[in-house]
């Protein structure tokens, strides 16, 4: 009778170690030397800009997910490759009309992993899978849609820069679209909460990476509290909804558990990703101020400045516009 729960725990573990495949047939990433046949870089330029992270315009601007080449075309030289769901998980959102995004048509998932509440997107698709509702559930490797260029840009996607545009994403705050109306009046905001500025992305190819060197051993909560510091803020706020939807990014401080919580230490990564959150005592926050400036990792900072969170200013350093629309969105 003992092997039943040993069996049974095996798998639950199974199924949360490896949590995300990749999003078409191409796998390209995993082979030595396959980059150049997994990434499409921007025009003119190397595969290293179709990657996550500070990779355009000379390290000054950010792209939010990985660019994944086609393998499959039509006739016509469109591309045909199907494009699967990441993970299981159920459709959140999915815009149809190509017009109103330069991300074209395309498709947010929603996966629950280790309590973590996690979103896939699927850009510039041709079509989404016939059927698909928001709400309805979907199974790691369903076809969701198929590959395309879709897009609002004025340069278009050319034929042979093909891709889905694949990303993994945190949501700052499900009220998102009051947050943006109280904050910017008037100006319009076709995506409600699937506004890009409510995703903060994960490196997807750092994770898929991650998740086959350490095998069963793979924590998606280990690898989000890894990341590196770009700032500390300290917030004199109890409650906001990023506590109860990343439960797991919260650290424990004996300090604030005997005194009492009188608000929050939130570490950014150069993102903007709040991955790791301490609760902070009435005695351990000095400043009576609602939001902080605690510290800045300049090296990092320097490293990968695109998100131009935090700017220094005769040599001190402050939130920048980009920082502070982050934080006072993060605690609406
Ligand atoms: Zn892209």
């Amino acid at each position: 009778m003992r092997c039943l729960p040993l069996t049974f725990l095996l798998s639950v573990f199974a199924t949360h170690a490896q949590p995300f495949r990749l999003p078409t047939a191409n796998v390209a990433i995993f082979e030595p030397g396959g980059e150049e046949r997994y990434f499409v870089g921007t025009v003119g330029k190397p595969w290293m800009s179709g990657t996550f992270g500070c990779v355009r315009t000379e390290g000054w601007q950010m792209h939010e997910g990985l660019d994944v080449r086609c393998l499959q075309r039509d006739r016509q030289g469109e591309p045909t490759d199907p494009v699967l769901a990441a993970a299981d998980g159920t459709v959140a959102y999915f815009n149809s009309k190509p017009g109103l995004s330069n991300y074209g048509k395309y498709i947010i998932l929603r996966h629950q992993v280790e309590g973590l509440d996690i979103y896939t997107l699927y850009a510039h698709l041709d079509e989404s899978a016939p059927g698909l509702r928001i709400g309805h559930p979907v199974k790691a490797g369903e076809v969701i849609g198929k590959m395309g260029r879709t897009t609002n840009t004025r340069q278009a996607i050319s034929r042979d820069r093909a891709h889905v545009h694949f990303e993994i994403d945190l949501v700052v705050n499900e009220r998102f679209p009051q947050w943006y109306n109280h904050t910017f009046p008037g100006q319009r905001n076709d995506h409600g909460a699937w506004n890009g500025q409510n995703l903060v992305g994960l490196d997807p190819w750092k994770l898929f990476v991650a998740q086959k060197e350490r095998g069963a051993g793979f924590s998606l909560t280990s690898l989000i509290r890894s990341e590196t510091d770009l700032c500390r803020v300290a917030v004199r706020v109890t409650t906001f909804p990023w506590l109860r939807r990343y439960p797991g990014l919260i650290k424990t401080n004996p300090v604030a558990i005997r005194e009492g919580v009188a608000g929050y230490e939130v570490a950014l990564n150069y993102v903007g990703v709040p991955f790791e959150i301490v609760p902070r005592a009435p005695s351990e926050l000095k400043s009576k101020a609602r939001v902080t400036l605690l510290s800045v990792n300049a090296e990092e900072q320097k490293k990968r400045p695109c998100r131009k969170l935090v700017t220094n200013r005769g040599g001190r350093w402050q939130l920048a516009s980009n920082g502070q629309h982050l934080i006072d969105l993060l605690l609406y």
